[in-house]
């Protein structure tokens, strides 16, 4: 066997152990992903101050995920920037009546 031929060799066997190495780690992030889900699961819809249930409340555009042992209460982004706009306005209304600004 020649020295090319051996080095030839050597480089197939290690490209081959990338190939499976690249393999193995594709499957462990996947293996994350899934993982990440599952706790995702686990505590999707508990209050992550005492872990009781939470009750999902909708008026007016709004969804509040609400704790009933704790009294806390969870609003995502959309639901948060109704809020920030409903008590400006009440300002600007407060103000605008008290004071005649707008
Ligand atoms: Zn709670």
């Amino acid at each position: 066997m020649t020295a090319k031929k051996t080095a030839e060799e050597d480089l197939k066997r290690k490209e081959k152990n990338l190939q499976v190495k690249h393999k193995e780690l594709a499957q462990r992030e996947r293996d994350l992903v899934e993982f990440q889900n599952s706790l995702k699961d686990l505590h999707r819809n508990l209050c992550p101050v005492c872990g009781h249930g939470l009750q999902l409340i909708a008026a007016e555009n709004l969804e509040v995920l609400a704790c009933e042992d704790c009294r806390g209460a969870w609003v995502d982004r959309a639901s948060m920037e109704i809020l920030i706009k409903y008590t400006i306005d009440r300002r600007k209304n407060f103000f605008t009546k008290v004071f005649g600004l707008s």
